[in-house]
Formats: structure tokens, C-alpha cells, sequence
């Protein structure tokens, strides 16, 4: 039993994880959070911390049965450069096809984040939608600087920070507050009014519309990505982030999907289920499929089926999945009481009443329909659930 969770939550691993589980966790989480992808370098190191201690056994025995406070007794706690265990473990910055020396210092502007919700009809055959957005881009008059050559000052409200720390009495604490100098707009800089570039207004930056080709490939699945290098805002002397596409699955009328297998409930007459028949099923792309159930099978209500190879496509080249259908047989209401002969001479024998020893006395009842004025029956379990107190279980 673990006595805290923290480092394990940081790599969102589970407490039983295996070392290369929290390797693999690790990877996939300093790779989004890592500086030179435009992630926070305060997360980072967070991360980068909570793998150092785990991916040592000693160590994660430590924190294990002490937590932080466990580990910190310990001493000898000397934290790593995040930045180094990072290289150690995969490699200098080749993770990100840059290689050669970190870039870390060099500022990146934020990536945008767009999401684009998809039919499943798109994504079983596949489409290229256009998005407009608006970004913006540096001025082409000032390239970026925002007025003529020298024109541009120190902010003297913040001293070229960009920021002001104020303090601030909170009871017997002062805190600090840091917030975004008004005079310059964060930027550190000022330019007179009279030397700004007049094209963007001494911003340096213009919004530009711009229109991006998604395309989404067959088989994509909600939560993948399409990423646009270096279309996010520009900035001067920054790097340009990303526009990042996040694909947002529908739900479908018809279909629910798991992985790249479709699931669908079909509806069924009783003489197809018992004879054989045919019914259809309207797939995602221009065509339907003919299913055909063989005379001589049976098909009882809930049974599930499948078709081969008429789930989703895969993205990579592999099989599709599978098309599951689970079969919902529709009973008549009324049978003329003259074709129940046919039926008795069609289906198995009825089974006979359950018999009783003499002391049983047997007493014959009618059966009606349920009134309809008063509450139906409920069934016991589901009452339990509403009147008891709900169980909570987010405290152990
Ligand atoms: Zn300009
Ligand atoms: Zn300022």
C-alpha cells in the first residue's frame, strides 16, 4: 500500500506500474510537457523528478512507504537537471528531429489548439475539410518591429520585465503578485506614439486569416491529432508554435464504435429469426450490407453476430475491424388462435407444469395486465439503490 499517489499521478501510471510502464509514461509525458516542444519547464521538471525517484527501486520504496516527506528524510535528494536525465535516457534532442544542443532558452509562441468534431461517415472513408483561423503574423511593413529604427524604448513602468510584482499585506503574510505590466502590454517595450509603424500600430504583429487542409485519413479515431508546424501566431524573436487539430469523435444514430470494431443493434421479425430470412444494415459509406440468415438456425433475442471485416478501416494498413450485430427479435402482438396448430406441429413440445407432492394445494389464477394507474413492480435491487445513501467512493 502506497501512502501517496502524487508521483505516480504525475505520470498518470497506476502504483503497480512496472519500470518499463513508468518508462514508456515518462516518455510520453516529457515529451509533451519537455521546453523545446513548447511545454512548461516547471511541469518538466515535475515529471522528470517524480521518474527519477520511481525508476530507482530503492528510492520508490522510499516514497512508497514515506511519500515526499519520506524521501526528503532520507537527504540526499540532490535532484537531477531534468534536462540531463532526459538526454540520458533517449538520446540528446534527437527525440525531436532537431538533435544536436538543446534549444530550451529560445522562446516559442503557444501552440493553437483547434477542435474539429467528425462524423463516423468521415472517419470510415476518410475527408479533407478547410478551418479558417485567424493568427497573427509579423507586420510586413516593420517586420516586426513595431515603428522606425530606434524607435523602440525600455518600458520604464516595469523596466523592459514585461511584468510588475506588487505586495500585498494577506493577514500576517505578505504576498507577492505578479501580473502583466499595462503600460507596455507585457511586451517590455514602449514606442511613441508618433514613431509607431502605421501599418500594425507599433503591435508588430498583424491577425491574417489563414486556411489549413485537414485531412482526416480513414480510420482516424477521436483524440489523434493533426499537427501543423510553425502555424500558430508569430512572434518576434520567438519560434512559431503549432497548430494542433484535435479530432473529436460524434456519436452516431446507428453505430457505436470500440477501437476500429462497429457495434449495431438490429431489429428482427420472429419468422426470420426462427426460419431464416434477410434483413439489411445501411453502412457508413454509399452501400448496404444483405445479411442472410440460414433456414434451420435459430436466432434467440440478444444474440450477437459478427461480420468480418466491416468495421472500421485500419489506419495502418492492417485488417478493419469487425462489424458486431447484435440481433433484437420483434414478437407479434397476437396469433390467430386457428395457426397455433401449425406452430405446435412446427416447435418443440411445451413443457408441462412443474408437479407438486398432495400436501401442495394447487390453486388456479388468472393472469392480467398490469394497472397501469398504479406504480409497476420495481425490481428489488434497483430500489435498494434509491433509497440508500449514495456510497461514496472517492475517499478510501
Ligand atoms: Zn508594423
Ligand atoms: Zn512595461
Amino acid at each position: 500500500m502506497v501512502v501517496e499517489t502524487k508521483y505516480y499521478d504525475l505520470l498518470e501510471v497506476d502504483p503497480n506500474a512496472s519500470e518499463s510502464d513508468l518508462k514508456k509514461a515518462y516518455r510520453k509525458k516529457a515529451l509533451r510537457a519537455h521546453p523545446d516542444k513548447g511545454g512548461d519547464a516547471e511541469v518538466f521538471k515535475e515529471i522528470t523528478h517524480a521518474y527519477e525517484v520511481l525508476s530507482d527501486p530503492q528510492k520508490r520504496r522510499m516514497y512508497d512507504e514515506g511519500g515526499e516527506a519520506g524521501l526528503n528524510d532520507a537527504g540526499g535528494m540532490g535532484g537531477m537537471d531534468p534536462q540531463d536525465l532526459f538526454s540520458q535516457l533517449f538520446g540528446g534532442g534527437g527525440f525531436f528531429g532537431g538533435g544536436g544542443p538543446s534549444r530550451s532558452t529560445a522562446r516559442k509562441t503557444k501552440d493553437l489548439v483547434h477542435r474539429v468534431h467528425v462524423t463516423l461517415e468521415d472517419l470510415y472513408k476518410g475527408k479533407t475539410t478547410k478551418l479558417a483561423l485567424t493568427r497573427n503574423v509579423i507586420c510586413s511593413k516593420c517586420k516586426g518591429k513595431g515603428g522606425k529604427e530606434g524607435a523602440t524604448k525600455t518600458c520604464t513602468g516595469c523596466n523592459g520585465r514585461g511584468i510588475r510584482v506588487t505586495l500585498r499585506q494577506m493577514g500576517p503574510m505578505i504576498q507577492q503578485i505578479q501580473s502583466g505590466c499595462d503600460e507596455c502590454g507585457g511586451t517590455g517595450e514602449t514606442i511613441a506614439a508618433k514613431d509607431r509603424c502605421t501599418q500594425c500600430k507599433g503591435k508588430k504583429v498583424l491577425p491574417e486569416k489563414k486556411f489549413l487542409e485537414v485531412h482526416i485519413d480513414k480510420g482516424m479515431k477521436g483524440g489523434q491529432t493533426v499537427q501543423f508546424r510553425g502555424e500558430s501566431d508569430q512572434s518576434p524573436g520567438a519560434e512559431t508554435g503549432d497548430v494542433v487539430i484535435v479530432i473529436e469523435e460524434k456519436p452516431h444514430d446507428r453505430f457505436k464504435r470500440q477501437e476500429n470494431d462497429l457495434l449495431i443493434d438490429v431489429e428482427i421479425d420472429l419468422l426470420t429469426a426462427l426460419a431464416g430470412g434477410e434483413f439489411t444494415i445501411k453502412h457508413l459509406d454509399d452501400r448496404a450490407l444483405l445479411v442472410k440468415i440460414e433456414p434451420g438456425e435459430v436466432i434467440k433475442h440478444g444474440d450477437m453476430k459478427v461480420i468480418h471485416g466491416q468495421g472500421m478501416p485500419s489506419q495502418r494498413h492492417h485488417e478493419p475491424g469487425d462489424m458486431y450485430v447484435k440481433l433484437n427479435v420483434t414478437f407479434p402482438d397476437t396469433i390467430a388462435p386457428e395457426n397455433i396448430r401449425y406452430l405446435e406441429k412446427a416447435l418443440p413440445k411445451r413443457n408441462p407444469p412443474q408437479t407438486f407432492p398432495k400436501n401442495i394445494a394447487i390453486e388456479e389464477v388468472t393472469m392480467d395486465e398490469p394497472d397501469s394507474r398504479r406504480q409497476p413492480m420495481r425490481d428489488p435491487d434497483a430500489m435498494d439503490e434509491d433509497t440508500e445513501p449514495r456510497v461514496q467512493c472517492a475517499n478510501q
